[in-house]
């Protein structure tokens, strides 16, 4: 991984924010357990950054997508509970149990496949997904639940029933009706089921908006505390979150122009009489949306907007005046009286919170501040 840390272009990841927004889900849910989702680089804002934010805002578990995930996490030296939500190759079970990373099953052709790979000396934590509805993974009956079990609880030198959940596919929403479809398929397929020490459904709508009527004693949450308000404020006004993420950089290099110059590439924009113009090295090779050509960057409490093509590693802004090299440049947060939240550059980008953020490449230095 090749990491820019010569040049200005930073994530900056907010400390006091993270550990606000747990204290939120904390207070929201009573929950004794809080997993935060660490998938996808955590959710781009950097995976080693938001582990240790995690941390020290007393997490107290963490959630991921796929084994390296999981692995980079311990090998940082983060040593709580870390369950895959997805899917592994039974084949790396060994390497899970001796890691203590707790893995997610679906079928008992994957128990048997692992077992079939493991000593029998380090036990696997096994995680049972219960599918009430997002038809992804999980099973679907009462048959099945107790197969898989039945199975874990007849091989104790290899597995350990730990945990239980379902994913809700709408829980965010001010319609509610799929919601409470899953729930009842919830109660009806656990009904006199064995539960195990931890039974986690609740993601951060179901968690923020639904805590009063399902399990919350360990929830599973990235949204909220990323500080993204699931429902858009829709369900709940947005402001019991603080911003997690910003995204800066500075001019690298600045110019005074004559009228009719074509900027960047295919010249979608033209230059003013004596329009100062400002370079700034970030650009879609760091995953920004080449849709953002006019979102407005802050520079010293003023707005400049983005002029001309996104290119590759740099794009250019149109300054209100002269400002000097070195200036920052504030993409998303605070800068002066103003301020560009993620959900600002994001609807300005025309696509989701987390598919802006999980574009940002591994090449911007990621920083944890406050
Ligand atoms: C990503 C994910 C979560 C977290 O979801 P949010 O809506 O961001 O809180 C929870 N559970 C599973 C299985 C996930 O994949």
């Amino acid at each position: 991984m090749v990491v820019g840390y010569s040049r200005p272009t930073k994530i900056t990841i907010s400390q006091h924010a993270v550990t606000h927004n747990v204290n939120e889900v904390r207070q929201a849910t009573g929950a004794r357990m809080i997993f935060l989702a660490l998938k996808a680089n955590a959710y781009g804002y950097g995976l080693l950054e938001m582990g240790q934010a995690a941390e020290r805002a007393g997490v107290d578990g963490i959630g991921v997508a796929i084994l390296e995930e999981a692995l980079a996490l311990r090998e940082a030296g983060i040593a709580m509970p870390i369950l895959i939500m997805g899917i592994v190759d039974p084949k790396y079970a060994q390497v899970m149990a001796e890691n203590n990373i707790m893995a997610t099953v679906s079928d008992l052709a994957w128990l048997e496949q692992a077992q079939a790979v493991m000593d029998g000396r380090t036990r696997l934590l096994i995680n049972v997904a219960v599918d009430t509805g997002m038809t992804r993974i999980g099973v679907r009956s009462q048959e099945a639940l107790h197969e898989l079990i039945d199975y874990i609880k007849g091989a104790p030198d290899y597995f350990v029933y730990q945990a239980i959940m379902t994913h809700f596919a709408e829980s965010d929403s001010l319609n509610n009706d799929y919601f409470h479809y899953q729930l009842a398929n919830w109660e009806r397929l656990t009904a006199g089921i064995e539960l195990p020490p931890m039974v986690h459904i609740a993601n951060s709508g179901a968690a923020m908006y639904h805590a009063d009527e399902i399990p919350t004693d360990v929830v599973r949450v990235g949204t909220v505390v990323y500080g993204v308000e699931p429902s858009r404020g829709q369900v709940r006004p947005a402001n019991y979150l603080e911003p997690v993420l910003g995204l800066e950089s500075a001019l690298v290099y600045v110019k005074q122009m004559p009228a009719g110059v074509g900027v960047s590439y295919s010249h979608t924009y033209t230059t003013h009489a004596g329009e100062w113009i400002g370079t700034v090295p970030i650009g879609y090779g760091d995953g920004l949306s080449r849709n953002l050509q006019d979102f407005g960057v802050i520079i010293n409490g003023q707005r400049a907007r983005i002029v001309g093509q996104i290119a590759m590693d740099q794009l250019m802004v149109s300054l209100p005046e002269e400002v000097p090299v070195g200036t920052k440049v504030t993409f998303i947060g605070k800068n002066g009286g103003l301020e560009n939240t993620l959900e600002d550059f994001s609807d300005h980008a025309g696509l989701a919170p987390w598919v802006v953020t999980t574009s940002l490449q591994e090449r911007i230095k990621r920083e944890l501040v406050d």
